[in-house]
């Protein structure tokens, strides 16, 4: 047989075929039960690590390693030129892969003898023997899988098969099913304390965004615009756990990043890229879901234009640049399970047209560029206000405009494709109070929840609350100063309560969190008196 003769085998998708069949059988009847859930996975090839959707289909050789027509026939080119010639009967490793038996070529004529022959033409060249491997590292994991060597795939860089289309499945996103604007926000408001808003502005959003990816521009031309949003509000407002929330309520896909560590391409630090493909990891390596999920960029204020730079400004305005096409939507080579594109990592492409972007930031300094922008404005005609009328104004943000914003640093473009801008509130402490208290899953009813277990009542007193949420406040953190500071004395309560069985009750007083004296403990046989008199 020529090396010719080879290539036509590579070509006849008949053999392959069964060859693949077989190993598929093989393989299913090594792993069992596990094989279906690997079905739902797209094969990569070995070789270039393209998945089997981009480059089309596998030849399964040994051991359940998949390589493309195309590397293999690049293979057997690269053989042909350098003029290693594969004589008939000659093995490589190949009568292995396609499982001949060891000597025989897969055309009829062969016979053991000649490819001795042909071997002792060669006499320095060592043929691989793939079973040779097999049996050097004690047979490969998962009955015949060489995946968990060297530098498989593992699992997080697996690619979901995409459903085939003639398959009635139910669609990833159906109109009916997205609640209506007010019942999104009820929802909201079921977590997220104030805020009353954003909270209105977000759900008429995401309403309009799901809709907009249903609409079918083709009927009467009319193309909705994507509605990408820029939250800007202080830190610790809830910005992040908005869009939490939005997400679960909504059953999307949700990527969280930080705009300071992403840089230009090529520079250290994330790719830009490299948000999509963390949204597809979210998605479970299923692009079809990925498409219709949500990117949370927060602190994207870091990446403002650098005032007063000569250096290439690689995390801010470029990174501002990269992002247009993502922003507005593009067809994305996104590496699968990591960050960054290599060899290694399988890619697939993944089209942003219908990821809906949110983008947040506590844009410190953009209160006083408003200041500014308001005292001018006042200061001009015969009506003219005091320069100081805005000073001691709460809640600057929620007159923010574009050009405030853009005056902060972020360029034109970029701002042009977030069309929905509004603001947070910073928390008040009766926002604050009322974060501890009323959310479905308040902190105080998981301490609550956490002693009800043991049978202990736990109650706070209302100045007691007050107190946490002034001390809270005082930090200037919003409400992730809350947790540390319930956390601070709550210990000794979790501590001390369960040692003794007889305690029903404890009330958290000010006194307590102001460390002047204790908590009001009540014992159990007590309470049984008091609430049988009652
Ligand atoms: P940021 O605005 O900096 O993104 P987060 O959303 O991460 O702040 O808020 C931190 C934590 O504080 C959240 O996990 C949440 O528990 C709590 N929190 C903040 N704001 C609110 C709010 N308005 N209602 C309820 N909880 C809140």
């Amino acid at each position: 047989m020529s090396n010719m003769d080879f290539r036509e085998v590579t070509e006849n998708e008949d053999i392959i075929e069964v060859d693949a069949v077989s190993q598929a059988d093989a393989s299913e009847a090594t792993e069992g039960e596990n094989h279906d859930s690997h079905d739902d996975y797209e094969d990569i090839c070995y070789i270039c690590r393209r998945p089997e959707s981009t480059a089309g289909k596998m030849i399964s050789i040994y051991g359940g390693v998949k390589i493309c027509t195309d590397c293999m026939q690049r293979t057997m080119d690269a053989m042909n030129s350098s003029g290693f010639g594969m004589p008939p009967g000659m093995s490589f490793g190949m009568n292995d892969m396609f499982g001949m038996p060891n000597g025989a070529a897969p055309t009829e004529g062969n016979d053991a003898s000649e490819a001795s022959k042909n071997q002792q033409k060669m006499p320095h060249i060592q043929m691989i023997n793939l079973s040779d491997f097999n049996n050097m590292f004690g047979g490969f994991p998962g009955g015949g899988d060489m995946d968990g060597m060297f530098g498989g795939i593992p699992q997080s860089q697996r690619l979901k098969k995409k459903k085939k289309q003639e398959k009635k499945v139910k669609p990833v996103l159906d109109i009916h099913s997205i609640p209506a604007p007010h019942k999104i926000k009820a929802s909201l408001d079921e977590y997220v304390v104030g805020q009353e808003h954003a909270k209105k502005v977000m759900s008429v959003a995401v309403y309009n965004h799901y809709k907009r990816v249903m609409a079918k521009p083709e009927d009467d031309g009319i193309e909705i615009e994507k509605s990408n949003m820029l939250m800007i509000g202080p830190t610790g407002c809830g910005k992040t756990y908005l869009v939490k929330t939005l997400a679960k309520l909504l059953d999307v896909p949700l990527a969280i990043t930080d705009a300071t560590t992403l840089t230009e391409a090529g520079y250290i630090g994330d790719d830009i890229e490299s948000v999509v493909s963390k949204l597809l990891a979210a998605a479970d390596n299923d692009v079809e879901r990925a498409e219709h999920g949500i990117i949370f960029i927060d602190e994207i204020d870091k990446i403002a234009k650098k005032k007063n730079t000569n250096q290439r400004d690689v995390s801010g305005e470029s990174v501002q640049q990269g992002m247009l096409k993502l922003l507005e939507g593009a067809e994305i080579e996104v590496p699968v399970g990591a960050s960054s594109k290599n060899a290694m990592v399988p890619m697939t492409m993944v089209n942003t047209k219908n990821i809906l972007f949110i983008c947040g930031g506590a844009f410190p300094g953009l209160e006083d560029i408003i200041k500014e922008r308001l005292n001018k404005a006042a200061s001009i005609g015969f009506k003219a206000d005091l320069k100081d009328k805005y000073d001691n104004e709460e809640n600057l943000l929620r007159q923010v405009t574009v050009d405030d914003v853009r005056k902060f640093g972020m360029i034109p473009e970029f701002i042009g494709r977030l069309p929905i801008l509004f603001s947070l509130d910073a928390l008040t402490e009766d926002m604050l109070v009322s974060i501890l208290t009323t959310p479905k899953n308040a902190i105080i009813k998981q301490y609550q929840k956490l002693l009800a277990m043991d049978e202990v009542k736990l109650e706070f007193e209302e100045a007691a609350l007050r107190n946490i949420a002034k001390r809270a406040k005082e930090k200037k953190v919003g409400a992730r100063a809350l947790r540390a500071i319930i956390e601070e004395f709550m210990l000794d309560i979790m501590y001390e309560i369960p040692k003794d069985d007889n305690i029903g009750k404890v009330t958290i007083t000010e006194d307590y969190i102001e460390k002047k004296g204790g908590p009001r403990i009540e014992m159990r046989g007590v309470l049984a008196i008091e609430d049988s008199q009652s």
